[in-house]
């Protein structure tokens, strides 16, 4: 392929702050990255946002199909030309986040997710895979460092939070590599990393998944109050149900959401959840 920045100014394209567009060229970078997502002949892969489809490339050369996502029409022309000889990629121009993940899933069967993520919906995606994905098996993303590492954080640390435990009941999370800011074009304020999540049937089981994300937002509520006061606010439990609760799930007087583990979360999920039936 032709340099990068020659093909951007031969279309005219103008970057987009507002997309978080910062796009990768490095081809033995890229090949690394498709590796490292495990990309096979028949793996499906979804990419969100193809920018000028370097990456898109890569994956095709690997994988048996892509569908990519790019917001910004205006790259429509470069990508035709940098995808001209990948007959297997196809790019869809739409926002990810307004599509309807269940259709799209019906279309593709089990599926493999490699982006170069913009930072922007960084968290937002994420959790729409957690939540509603039924046929993802792996996401394979480029994020800031920081989110990197709150992704993939263990309980009492500072880097764990909501995100953390949310991940956590369905997939499990490591961070793949580090990635200098000089990677991108143009230049960031920040590095990156490349985290991978492994999604596993029933990897924490719990009763209800609505309670069990209704348990983590309650944990980390507000970071100054304990979670006894967490839970009753959230919960609109009396002191005694929730001391009740905490001490049938095993966690100690006066604990902090973020000392809980996700399977001492989901311990808790069952219980609160089995405590709203009796008073349905
Ligand atoms: N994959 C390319 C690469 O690695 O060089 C581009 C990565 S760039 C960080 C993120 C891309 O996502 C941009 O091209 C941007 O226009 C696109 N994008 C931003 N928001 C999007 C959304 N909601 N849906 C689909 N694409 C989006």
């Amino acid at each position: 392929m032709e340099n990068l920045r020659e093909i951007l100014q031969r279309h005219g394209f103008r970057f987009q702050k507002q997309f978080g567009q910062n796009f990768l060229s490095d081809a033995n970078f890229l090949r690394s990255l498709v590796a490292a997502a495990g990309v096979g002949g028949n793996t499906t892969v979804l990419e969100i946002g193809c920018g000028a489809g370097t990456l898109t490339r890569e994956l095709a050369a690997a994988a048996k199909r892509v569908i990519g996502f790019e917001i910004d029409r205006a790259l429509r022309p470069v990508l035709a030309e940098t995808l001209a000889d990948r007959p297997n990629a196809e790019v869809r121009f739409a926002d990810f986040l307004k599509t309807d993940l269940s259709a799209l899933e019906a279309e593709l069967g089990e599926y493999a997710v490699v982006a170069n993520l913009p930072y922007y919906i960084t968290s937002p995606l994420i959790m729409r895979f957690v939540e509603e994905a039924r046929k993802v098996r792996s996401l394979t993303v480029m994020v800031q460092d920081d989110v990197a590492r709150r992704l993939c954080a263990r309980e009492n640390t500072p880097d764990y939070g909501a995100i953390t435990a949310a991940i956590a009941r369905r997939a499990s999370a490591r961070i793949v590599k580090a990635v200098p800011r000089a990677m991108f074009f143009p230049v960031p304020n920040v590095d990156s990393a490349v985290v991978q999540l492994t999604f596993e049937e029933e990897r924490i089981p719990v009763l209800d998944a609505k309670c069990y994300r209704d348990t983590v937002r309650a944990a980390f509520l507000s970071r100054r109050k304990t979670l006894e006061n967490n839970l009753m606010q959230a919960f609109s439990l009396s002191r005694e149900r929730a001391q009740a609760v905490l001490a049938a799930a095993g966690v100690p007087d006066k604990a902090r959401g973020e000392s809980l583990s996700p399977q001492t979360l989901a311990k808790l999920s069952d219980l609160l959840f089995e405590e709203k039936q009796k008073h349905e």
